[in-house]
């Protein structure tokens, strides 16, 4: 098993600095296999049960390195590092901005389109996803400002629709209509502002846009906007 110092390990998950952790450790703040360390430049073992044998202030150590989260985004915060106003960086624990290696969100949802985000520490995890070779398929619900004539459909999957400004046609998309002014378009492409610029394309205008599914994994009921959660390995496997 490899081994790190209590300082380095919490400081790179942004607890503080070594200073702030070494002071934590000498007043008994943390506590490894029930027993106080008192001294932060000691090692232990780097393991995946770390979390529920460590507490940090009297809480479950956060999780190590390697994390991802399911969030319901809600409208309004923008999928950004620096812009002004409200991240979605704010709606996790305010430490988790300071963790090396830092989170980031896997691909991006307009600010003002909700739903199913991803957001990961794994470099390779995220990369594996939201490269434009790896088409997985996104599933959005849409709803439009104007009546849907089921012409739609064809354009679509046509795979010759070309957006504004672009060269290169979008590849096929499949549209399910719900009702007259709502429905479901699953895309394989995340470009910019896509499934809007794609009704556009159409004569319509989407008015309210919600992500429900990436790959196999579909947004909970249980999760209202705003809200989040740590995946497991097996819910991660559903995306691929
Ligand atoms: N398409 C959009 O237009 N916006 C999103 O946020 C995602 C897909």
């Amino acid at each position: 098993v490899s081994t790190t110092r209590v300082d380095k390990l919490l400081s790179s998950m942004g607890y503080g600095t070594r200073k702030d952790i070494a002071q934590l450790a000498r007043y008994g703040g943390i506590v490894f296999d029930q027993k106080e360390i008192l001294d932060a430049a000691v090692r232990i073992p780097i393991s995946v049960d770390l979390p529920s044998r460590m507490t940090v202030a009297g809480k479950a150590l956060d999780p190590l390195a390697g994390m991802v989260v399911l969030m319901n985004k809600p409208l309004g915060v923008t999928c950004s590092h620096k812009e002004a106003g409200a991240l979605v960086y704010d709606i996790l624990p305010a430490r988790w901005r300071r963790r090396d290696p830092a989170i980031s969100t896997i691909g991006r949802l307009d600010k003002q389109t909700s739903g199913l985000l991803l957001l990961t520490d794994d470099g390779n995890l995220l990369h594996r996803i939201s490269s434009p070779k790896s088409q997985i398929s996104k599933a959005y619900r849409a709803i439009l400002a104007r009546p849907l004539d089921g012409k739609e459909i064809a354009l679509f999957a046509s795979g010759t629709l070309t957006l504004k400004g672009e060269d290169k046609p979008l590849a096929p998309a499949v549209l399910e209509i719900i009702s007259e002014t709502e429905a479901l378009i699953t895309v394989t492409e995340g470009r910019y502002h896509q499934v809007r610029r794609m009704f556009a394309a159409a004569g319509n205008f989407v008015e309210t846009l919600r992500r429900e599914r990436l790959g196999n994994l579909c947004l909970p009921d249980s999760l209202d906007p705003g809200e989040w959660r740590l995946l497991g390995n097996e819910e991660i496997a559903l995306v691929f």
